[in-house]
């Protein structure tokens, strides 16, 4: 068996909301004394988003059009047994791969997007703001907004800007207006480029912007690719579609892993089995890799903070670096973020999450060797996942256990080669 399949009318008719479940409950969202950060949200986000923000049913029904959109974007996604990764490894260990780089843009960012654009349009929007750091979520939005006919401008970190300009392509290919960030067009970029005319910009600040952006306009909706509630319960639709695929071959995880930089990817892989093992029915590990440049959840403090550099969000209970934390440039652009979302925070928190954290020398390496024995290049986010698979494919060899490993591979890398030329070159 190579490789596992699902038929079209096998997607999922229902995401996962794990709120329900949790086995303490989540802090809330909650606001400084001189912000309105929790009154401001029906001005930026759809109804239909916020209630899912705080919803407590456990099941919420995907609408049709959305789970259109899913099929003709290919889903549902196939799940790959990684043979040529196990015989190089020479392991007892079976390790799978649930394959999001099938998806046009590459990543598992459109599960979300599709529907957070599908509930924006439906509530009369016009346009959506967003931020976008390397560049994946960006286009992401970009195609899902042109899919469901509505505009999209997405401020772009400038460091990602200036180092990945087809991405820039891309998001203008799908009619999305692409600004570096910070930018000329709102007050907090202007502040910011008067410190610094040459500031490489970061995700808080992005944010920043696409929230005031939002503001400021009338018809305009605010989209966050990541760290919510709501987006981590449109990507388990990634774990839902594991279990079926698990369930058709008979197998089930005995660990899974996944890269975190906000946590979606990682979260909605994960969600669907961590409630079977909360039910006392799985005896599953769940491994979150990092980089060791932005050690969130390994190095970060579990309290209120806010989720973009100017202070616009909510205060969120997370692991945090400080909203004002510069991560340094990596190539991992998509894991260059100082939060986490509060849902994958208090699951590491009660010890149900693992985190690890990996360097940028052996994401590449782990990288490729993937790519010669699976013939995939995987994104330099999914090769710490990748990197951590390795390691515990390598455990289960000395221990001689024939455990299954889940990889959730979150994207492709074929627009990151820069960061692969580094590598070949000896830069890393
Ligand atoms: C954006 C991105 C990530 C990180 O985002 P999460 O919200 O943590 O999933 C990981 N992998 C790829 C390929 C990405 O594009």
């Amino acid at each position: 068996m190579y490789k596992v399949t699902l038929p079209s009318k096998e997607i999922p008719k229902k995401w996962y909301n794990i709120i329900s479940d949790l086995p303490v409950p989540l802090p809330p969202a909650s606001e400084s004394e001189e912000g309105h950060q929790l009154a401001n949200l029906p001005k930026i986000f759809s109804k239909s988003v916020l209630e899912q923000e705080m919803s407590q049913e456990r099941w919420i029904k995907i609408p049709k059009k959305v789970r259109n959109v899913y099929k003709m974007i290919g889903r549902p996604s196939p799940l790959f047994r990684a043979k040529g990764l196990e015989e190089h490894l020479d392991t007892p260990a079976k390790i799978f791969y649930k394959r999001e780089d099938f998806s046009p843009t590459g990543s598992h960012k459109l599960n979300t997007a599709i529907a957070q654009a599908y509930y924006a349009k439906k509530e009369g929007a016009e346009r959506l703001t967003t931020e976008t750091g390397a560049g994946q979520w960006g286009s992401a939005l970009s195609l899902a907004c042109s899919l469901l006919d509505i505009d999209c401008t997405v401020y772009m970190v400038r460091v990602s800007f200036d180092q990945k300009p087809h991405r820039k392509t891309i998001m203008e290919l799908y009619d999305g207006e692409v600004l570096p960030s910070p930018s000329n067009k709102t007050e907090f970029g202007r502040k910011m480029l008067t410190e610094d005319p040459n500031h490489p910009g970061s995700l808080g600040i992005a944010i920043s912007e696409a929230i005031e952006d939002a503001l400021n306009a009338d018809g305009v909706f605010y989209s966050l690719g990541s760290v919510l509630n709501h987006v981590l319960l449109h990507q388990t639709i990634i774990g839902l579609e594991t279990k079926k695929q698990m369930e058709i071959i008979d197998e089930s995880p005995d660990i899974i892993v996944g890269c975190v930089g906000g946590g979606s990817n990682f979260g909605g892989a994960i969600f669907p089995f961590v409630k079977d093992k909360l039910d006392g029915n799985l005896d599953c590990r769940f491994i979150a890799a990092e980089p060791k440049s932005c050690p969130t959840l390994t190095k970060g403090e579990y309290r209120y903070d806010y989720g973009d550099t100017a202070g616009l969000t909510p205060l969120l209970k997370m692991y945090t670096l400080g909203h004002d934390f510069i991560p340094p440039s990596v190539h991992a652009g998509g894991l260059r973020y100082h939060g986490m979302a509060p849902l994958v925070a208090l699951l590491a928190h009660e010890g149900i999450v693992e985190p690890r954290s990996v360097s940028q020398h052996d994401i590449f390496t782990s990288g490729s060797t993937f790519a010669k024995a699976e013939g995939v290049v995987p994104a330099p986010e999914t090769c710490h996942a990748i990197k951590v698979g390795m390691d515990l494919a390598l455990e289960c060899k000395k221990n001689k256990e024939e455990k299954n490993i889940i990889i959730n591979f979150s994207g492709h890398g074929m627009l990151d080669l820069k960061g692969y030329d580094d590598f070949l070159e000896g830069k890393i």
